[in-house]
């Protein structure tokens, strides 16, 4: 899965990695050492990472004469250590459990909905959406597609309907018609505005109120292909959202996989997701070992 969802990032990379190695082997010193800097560095990971990845192959193999294979086992080693996480299977409390997911608009989250909720109801789970992001009538068209494809119920509102009472009247859908999953699509305008942020806060309020507990979850979707910046910026929003989990989107869409790395350790959130395509398949659970492999290897 991971595999062929990173093969963009790969082929860069290893294409450039690769670069390296015209003759035989190559001498460990510091002009090799700035080269192999540079290539990472391309694949958005940003300086932090790419000096721990350059520094391992360093300390391993400074001053002698390497081969490809062993800079790329070097490297994917140490990404695997960096990408760890605690095991972060999404928390279902007792049914229904309620998942908020938030993002800027754009991010994918109205297709990662889709894909999480096919993935749920695959594995036998009964799911309700709630098209809580009334802002935009698109919006709600498009997650009542996924609904239909997935044949789950939805709850939606009339364009600019109060988002809380969308949220409120899928809490209660899912009470009524026995579900096990409610996850409930918020707007996404940008992260700056306050009153987008209030809305969250009211959606939270309601929910409690009408499930006895807190959302379990919080999904914070995160564009791969954005950049560094869209990260900082998203990094905001979700310690205001108060978000427990992130879901990678476009992982395949971007040659620049790498942002992992900067994402795990700028958020304190483990990653429970990542898209893999636009298909309804192509969601994946993270897994630091696998994705490090794919990612070099
Ligand atoms: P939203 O505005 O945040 O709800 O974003 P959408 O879910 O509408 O996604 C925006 C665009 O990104 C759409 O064209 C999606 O098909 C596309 N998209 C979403 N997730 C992925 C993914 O994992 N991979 C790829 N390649 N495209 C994706």
């Amino acid at each position: 899965r991971f595999r062929s969802g990173l093969e963009k990032t790969r082929r860069t990379l290893n294409t450039d990695i690769r670069d390296l190695f015209k003759d035989e082997g190559r001498l460990v010193d510091d002009e090799f050492l700035g080269e192999l800097f540079a290539k990472l560095i391309r694949t958005d990971m940003g300086a932090g990472p790419a000096e721990e990845l350059r520094d391992e192959v360093a300390k391993q193999y400074r001053g002698r004469k390497v081969q490809l294979n062993d800079v790329i086992e070097s490297i994917t080693e140490q990404t695997r250590t960096m990408l760890r996480q605690d095991e972060a299977p999404l928390n279902l409390g007792d049914p229904p459990s309620v998942i908020l997911v938030v993002g800027v608009n754009g991010s994918g989250k109205t297709t990662s909905i889709g894909k999480v909720a096919h993935f749920l109801t695959t594995s036998g789970k009964k799911v309700v959406l709630g098209a809580g992001d009334t802002f935009r009538a698109a919006a709600v068209q498009q997650l009542t597609i996924w609904s239909e494809r997935i044949g789950c119920d939805i709850v939606t509102g009339k364009q600019g309907a109060d988002p809380a009472s969308v949220a409120f009247q899928t809490v209660d859908k899912a009470l009524q018609s026995g579900a096990d999953v409610a996850i409930i699509d918020t707007a996404g305008r940008l992260q700056t505005q306050s009153n987008l942020m209030q809305e969250l806060e009211k959606i939270r309020r309601v929910v409690e109120k009408k499930l006895g507990r807190e959302p379990d979850e919080v999904l914070l979707v995160l564009d791969a292909t954005a950049g560094q910046n869209a990260l900082s910026q998203a990094k905001g929003f979700s310690e205001a959202a108060g978000c427990t989990g992130i879901v990678l989107a476009k992982l395949d869409g971007s040659a620049r996989g790498g942002v992992i790395l900067p994402i795990r350790r700028q958020f304190s959130l483990p990653v429970k997701f990542v898209g893999l395509g636009e298909g309804i398949e192509d969601i994946a659970k993270f897994d630091a070992d696998s994705f490090a492999k794919a990612l070099f290897a």
